[in-house]
């Protein structure tokens, strides 16, 4: 059985007490024992937050490194620096760096096998504009993202990511992909992966999906063949949003 996973993307929300206090409500309220919960957090909270978690299914992410091992890089986050904290998740190419920071397939190459060898566990995040959808393209849109940016890896090493599915039309949009779409996409890309990797790989990687993943579309979106869990921004900022969702599988 594949691994059900509700995570959560702070994005640049949240104040460091007001991140603790979210942090606090998840972990004194009952949470299902087999849903692992990451919380992807801003940089200078991670050792701190990191800390305060003792539960073996609620861990704390790293929403970023950068794709060097280190240097003169003012301003950013090292592979090294996230492990270092005792942090062992970080996304991966979330369609805001996609954009904003023009992060390309190749440089999240890079940014995967760097995290990889440092022992951290990837949330690769993958996903097609409108424009892309719109022209009937999405699937191999996609499954480009995969097999440029993830493809080079061993089998054993794949199998230690987390792939989110994220159509860049849905986040933070209010608009949610159905779970029909949802469902096709995941399908199609765990299809992909059984080509390059096999039935067995491909059958234990968990696939989230995010885009304006709430309580009210959350258990109907985790109730399909292919969905995994969610990547989820802003309702992962309220805590009883949040809970209600890790409740949702
Ligand atoms: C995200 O940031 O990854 C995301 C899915 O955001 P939202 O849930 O707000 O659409």
């Amino acid at each position: 059985m594949r691994q059900q996973i509700a995570a959560g993307n702070w994005k640049m929300n949240l104040s460091f007490e007001e991140g603790q206090s979210l942090l606090k409500a998840l972990q004194s309220s009952e949470r299902p024992k087999d849903v692992l919960t990451i919380l992807g957090v801003p940089s200078p909270y991670l050792k701190a937050l990191h800390d305060d978690c003792s539960d073996d299914n609620l861990c704390i992410a790293a929403q970023n490194i950068h794709h060097e091992k280190k240097g003169a890089f003012t301003g950013e986050m090292s592979v090294g620096m996230v492990k270092s904290v005792g942090v062992n998740y970080v996304i991966i190419g979330h369609s805001e760096r996609r954009e904003y920071q023009k992060e390309s397939n190749e440089m999240l190459k890079t940014k995967v096998a760097l995290a990889l060898e440092h022992g951290l566990r990837p949330i690769f995040c993958c996903g097609e504009s409108l424009d892309i959808r719109k022209s009937g393209a999405q699937n191999q849109y996609v499954s480009n993202q995969l097999t440029e940016s993830l493809f080079h890896l061993e089998g054993t090493e794949f199998s230690k990511l987390i792939i989110a599915y994220e159509p860049i039309w849905a986040i933070g949009t209010g608009e949610t992909a159905s779970p029909e779409q949802a469902q096709e996409m995941h399908k199609a890309l765990r299809s992909h992966i059984a080509g390059h990797y096999g039935q067995v790989v491909a059958d234990g990687i968990s696939i989230l999906y995010g885009g304006s993943v709430k309580p009210g579309n959350a258990k109907e979106l985790f109730g399909q063949a292919d969905v995994d869990g969610g990547l989820v921004g802003g309702a992962s900022l309220k805590a009883d949003d949040f809970r209600q969702i890790i409740h949702s599988f």
